[in-house]
């Protein structure tokens, strides 16, 4: 058994996953022990990401508290993979790409891209971690500028990074027919002249344009009615194998997440709570809470349907979570353990880890 949360292990991680303090900081440091850039080497490596977000009350806004959005995540993506992140609004799969992206900066935390240590003393700087990283989000309309042409938009990023217009330009308009939009067609108009789908494929293009190695689609077809949803998930995979791409893939769609994901973390009140193999995970889920989402998700096959008991209540507040597991309050199995103590991301079968007790009793 490989206990993820034991801060004080020291054993080496399983593939794939990581424990909140890291792979081991030796291993980082020994650069030539890795296998820096190979294959086996995880693209990115996320370790022990905290956000709290200060929240002010009371008389003369004296009173802080804080609420805990993501609190100690940690995981890894390897190369070429899909790795879709799921929970309830709220459970900080949002924040957590975010914080990849570095569009907020974490409390605590670290990034490795590929061996590299992000933003580190001599490791990758912040820049090139960004080209390397793109993302596209759930509101097409808001992600593009309305003053801006769409091969004005998909251009704007390699001219930045010092293409010339004309080169620049050029590869837009490839870009833009690759994602089915032909540019002597769409290439002149602007956000307002396209569907919600078209304007999800210029988004598409113009993180391409970056030429980056990871894309994190938070929410993006989210908002696309189910045809056109069908046709950019299509469209995501076939740009995937084509330009060897990865992906963190937030989703609240379980559908979704089926069809695209390699593999599915969990996550409840800014924790991750389950993770493995997207087969795995949804025919033998571990955890209670992944046990009542799936049950949540209506099944068109009346032998699928599962007597699993659906998600009662909300979850607790974020400022003042549960002691133990933050579950308990929500969970038909929690047991006076359940409150007393914080139960360990651990695996439960060959890369399937799952943070509850009743995994570990006797
Ligand atoms: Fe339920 Fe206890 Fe497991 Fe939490 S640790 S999911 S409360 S059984």
């Amino acid at each position: 058994m490989n206990d993820l949360n034991n801060l004080d292990r020291d054993g080496p991680l399983p593939s794939g996953t990581a424990s909140p303090r890291g792979i081991d900081d030796s291993r980082l440091s020994a650069r030539g022990s890795l296998d820096r850039g190979g294959p086996a080497q995880p693209l990115l490596m996320v370790r022990n990401l905290r956000k709290y977000f200060p929240v002010r009350g009371g008389l003369f806004a004296r009173n802080s508290q804080q609420v805990r959005a993501v609190d100690g995540v940690s995981f890894n993506v390897a190369k070429g993979e899909t790795l879709a992140i799921v929970g309830e609004s709220g459970c900080g799969k949002s924040t957590t790409a975010r914080l990849i992206a570095r569009l907020m900066a974490p409390d605590e935390g670290e990034l490795v891209f590929d061996g590299d240590g992000v933003g580190q003393f001599g490791g990758m700087a912040l820049k090139e971690f960004r080209r390397n990283l793109q993302m596209v989000f759930q509101d097409s309309y808001a992600s593009l500028n309305p003053r801006m042409t769409m091969l004005e938009t998909v251009a704007y990023g390699p001219q930045v990074h010092g293409a010339s217009k004309a080169d620049a330009l050029a590869r837009a308009a490839a870009l833009l027919a690759r994602v089915g939009l032909a540019p002597e067609q769409f290439g002149n108009r602007y956000p307002h002249e396209l569907s919600g789908g078209q304007r999800q494929r210029v988004n598409i293009a113009r993180a391409l344009a970056f030429e980056p190695r990871l894309l994190i689609l938070d929410e993006a077809v989210a908002a696309l009615d189910k045809s056109v949803q069908a046709q950019v998930l299509n469209l995501l995979q076939e740009l995937k194998t084509e330009r060897h791409l990865t992906y963190l893939f937030i989703s609240h769609d379980l559908h979704v997440v089926h069809y695209l994901a390699d593999r599915v973390m969990v996550m409840y009140l800014g924790q991750v709570v389950e993770i493995g193999p997207v087969g795995a995970l949804y025919t033998a889920p571990r955890h209670p809470y992944t046990k009542a989402l799936l049950s949540a998700v209506p099944s068109m096959d009346p032998a699928k349907r599962t007597e699993r008991s659906p998600l009662a209540g909300d979850p607790p507040n974020p400022i003042n979570p549960p002691s133990g597991c933050r579950f308990r309050d929500r969970c038909p199995l929690a047991h006076p353990r359940c409150a007393a103590e914080v139960p360990l991301l651990r695996e439960a079968s060959d890369g399937h880890f799952s943070a509850c007790h009743l995994e570990h009793l006797p």
